[in-house]
């Protein structure tokens, strides 16, 4: 009889195993807590990037077996990058530069392909399932505490497919704001480093914003969004189980980028069960260095407003007049160089806090940052009148798929 093997979340990081691990010959069960994969999202577009290695993930994804074809992408290689003082430039690449899939549970988003792939591997998808933990090899299971909040709304629109990505502190306090276009669906996404206690009014007045700088007549559908988990423990493996994805802190602590990290994970730790890898050194080798330079590199966003976005977005700029391309900037703020491996104690220090979780493990984790007094300002005319709109809609039934407290 094979043997069996047990996955908390069928997310991208629990899914990826099974399939490894289904195919090995394994009796996989895959337990989540939820109605269908993709469940803890709902459209909300996202980008898996292709800058943390020289190759194409997409590649690296077919070397593991796994089939990008299975759900839909969009390639980018430009997009707009919009400075603090409005100023809009072009970042661009030869290659691709990161793929834009949908999050959901339609048939053709990527948690849905990666299901697909699990189910067709011959694993076992147990969904509203509670499992105990302590009886699963793999814990997959997403993020747990919140450092960030994302915030976004999902309307009709007729502008072309299109990728804006926006430092300013003040509608994305410390962190950025971002427009996707796929195929007549837009997303206006904030993000919230800093914790608020109306995430709403920074949701309306970025909107405010890109109405104001681009042709959507946008026709709001829904609002969605999510929190981000960045904590690094000291083990990845623990009491004899793999911690992978955003369960195992495994994030990208400057940007959210954590798609990427959690199909690697998965598949590190299904080769590890299968005897190919040992996971702690594996994962401390290739993914550790990328999350601690992301943390140092947060850590020093943290200490710029506006003015310190604008010299990244100019510094960007400049580098890629330099070497004729936009990526390579990408890859060098992840080079773990000497100058930030200098700055880990201060960032262990000035940014970390150390925390047992419930499950036993310590981990360094970043807390939610209290909100600024330059947080607190005027809401223009046209927010408020988003507001009222987006009230509305809500009255005829669009939903609120996401609130800040949510559980699972
Ligand atoms: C709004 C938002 C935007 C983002 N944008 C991007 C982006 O553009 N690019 C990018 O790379 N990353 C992005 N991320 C991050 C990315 O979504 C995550 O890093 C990634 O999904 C983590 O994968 P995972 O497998 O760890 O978790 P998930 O894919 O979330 O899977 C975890 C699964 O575990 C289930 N679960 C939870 N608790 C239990 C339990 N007790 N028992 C059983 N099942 C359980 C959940 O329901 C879920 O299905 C974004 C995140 C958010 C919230």
């Amino acid at each position: 009889m094979s043997e069996r093997i047990d996955i908390l979340g069928a997310g991208l990081s629990g899914l990826s195993a099974a399939v490894i691990l289904a195919r090995g010959g394994y009796d996989v069960h895959v337990h989540e807590i939820r109605k269908d994969s993709g469940a803890r999202f709902d459209g909300d577009f996202q980008g898996i990037e292709n800058w943390t290695s020289d190759i194409d993930f997409f590649d690296e994804m077919r070397g593991w077996g796994l089939d990008p074809d299975e759900f839909k992408s969009n390639p980018f290689s430009v997009i707009d990058l919009i400075h603090p003082d409005n100023e809009i430039t072009n970042p661009k690449t030869d290659g691709v530069a990161f793929r834009v899939v949908e999050r959901g549970t339609d048939s053709h988003c990527i948690d849905q392909g990666f299901k697909r792939m699990a189910l067709s591997s011959g694993a076992k998808i147990h969904y509203k399932s509670k499992k105990d933990p302590k009886e699963c090899q793999i814990i997959a299971a997403g993020p747990k505490d919140s450092s960030a909040l994302a915030f976004g709304e999902i309307f009709h629109t007729d502008h072309p497919n299109h990728v804006s990505f926006q430092l300013n502190d003040k509608l994305a306090p410390g962190a950025y704001s971002y427009l996707i276009i796929i195929d007549g669906i837009g997303l206006i996404c904030t993000c919230l480093w800093r914790k608020q206690k109306k995430s709403g009014r920074y949701l309306n007045e970025t909107i405010a914003w890109y109405e104001n700088h681009y042709e959507l007549n946008r026709v709001p559908i829904k609002r969605v969004g999510g929190r981000g988990d960045f904590a690094l423990p000291d083990r990845y493996v623990y009491e004899g189980r793999y911690y992978v994805g955003e369960a195992g802190g495994l994030q990208d602590f400057m940007w959210g980028f954590g798609m990427r990290y959690a199909i690697t994970s998965g598949v590190l730790a299904a080769k590890s069960i299968m005897n190919e890898y040992d996971y702690e050194k594996e994962v401390r080798k290739r993914l550790i260095p990328l999350v601690r330079v992301s943390a140092i590199n947060r850590f020093l966003m943290n200490r710029f407003g506006d003015k310190g976005f604008k010299f990244v977005a100019r510094y960007w700029m400049n580098h890629q007049k330099r070497k004729g391309d936009g990526l390579p900037f990408m890859k060098w703020i992840y080079q773990p160089s000497i100058f930030r491996r200098a700055l880990w104690p201060f960032v262990k220090i000035g940014m970390l806090r150390r925390k047992k979780l419930a499950d036993g493990r310590m981990v360094s984790r970043m807390p939610f940052r209290k909100a600024l007094s330059r947080d607190n300002w005027e809401e223009s005319q046209r927010a408020k009148e988003i507001r009222e709109q987006w009230k509305n809609i809500q009255r005829g039934g669009g939903v609120v798929s996401f609130n800040e407290s949510d559980s699972v």
